[in-house]
């Protein structure tokens, strides 16, 4: 069923970088570009079951055991996961999670830990290594680019790679802490819980219990701002890598700087070379062929 006809008659403005934005009585539904669509307002299960295969009961259980379970995770000894790199066209993806205690959670905040994107690149570098001081348990892992390229040219979606490496992070933090406990376990969501369910069922491996799934978790759970200043103070420390390996200082992002970039490589080394150092299916690529 194409969804933007279904919600034709509560269609409004949409947004920068949406497809449609929809009104419906109980719920707001936006739907972006990416795939990526965004339930909100007084009653959006209302409407997400319409696009799930689960039934409207088994979803309100769901969400208003996990509203009062969240809060109680969020001020207790939890685990939290995020990743980097997924929009630079340069680099790999990298992802981490975090184990934090009651106590340090206090201590993240007084750091002056938050979500990494608000944080400027030398900042992000040192404060992931004050996290290291503070023995804080976490795991990280960085899928470089010709593995990437390898598993995407075999079928698998960005993500998929996504949801893959955030849950061998959290498995190996749930390995690495054994016996501490948790509360729950904070995964900053960026697709739909029952995608993430058939991404790791795709590869025979399913959702831990207590997990939760949070949009923009990195401004609520103190874990999963600090796993997204690790990944990302290794996703910096990859570039630099590259960059000095290649000869090029590498830019982050995906903007036409960076095709100008890639079309300066691959005149000087060949397209082959970005196998190593880029994410070749992102449509720079192409456009770089253009600056040929
Ligand atoms: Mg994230």
């Amino acid at each position: 069923m194409d969804m933007k006809k279904y919600y034709d008659p509560f269609l409004e403005k949409s947004p920068q970088g949406a497809l449609f934005r929809a009104r419906t009585p109980h719920a707001i539904i936006t739907a972006y570009k990416s795939g990526k669509v965004l339930f909100q307002g007084a009653n959006p299960n209302s409407e997400i079951i319409k696009w799930t295969n689960q039934n409207e009961e088994s979803i309100e259980k769901i969400t208003t055991s996990k509203n009062m379970a969240l809060d109680r995770v969020l001020t207790n000894a939890h685990i939290g996961s995020d990743e980097s790199g997924t929009g630079d066209y340069f680099g790999p993806v990298t992802a981490a999670a975090v184990y934090v205690t009651k106590a340090q959670i206090a201590e993240l905040k007084e750091l002056g830990i938050q979500d990494s994107k608000m944080i400027k690149d030398d900042v992000i570098l040192k404060l992931s290594k004050k996290i290291v001081e503070m023995k804080i348990p976490y795991s990280l892992l960085v899928l470089n680019n010709e593995k990437y390229n390898q598993l995407q040219s075999s079928g698998w979606s960005q993500g998929k790679m996504k949801a893959m490496l955030h849950h061998h992070v959290i498995n190996n933090v749930i390995e690495k802490t054994k016996g501490n406990g948790y509360e729950g376990i904070v995964i900053d969501q960026f697709c739909l819980p029952h995608v993430y369910k058939r991404y790791l069922a795709s590869e025979n491996e399913s959702v831990h219990l207590k997990t939760h799934f949070m949009t923009k978790a990195e401004h609520h759970s103190i874990a999963v701002a600090t796993a997204s200043v690790i990944a990302r103070a290794s996703f910096l420390k990859e570039m630099d890598e590259l960059s000095e390996l290649s000869g090029y200082k590498l830019l982050k992002g995906a903007s036409k700087k960076v095709d100008q970039l890639i079309a300066e490589i691959i005149r000087n080394k060949g397209l082959d070379y970005l196998e190593k150092i880029a994410k070749l299916h992102f449509v720079n690529t192409e456009k770089a062929e253009k600056f040929l």
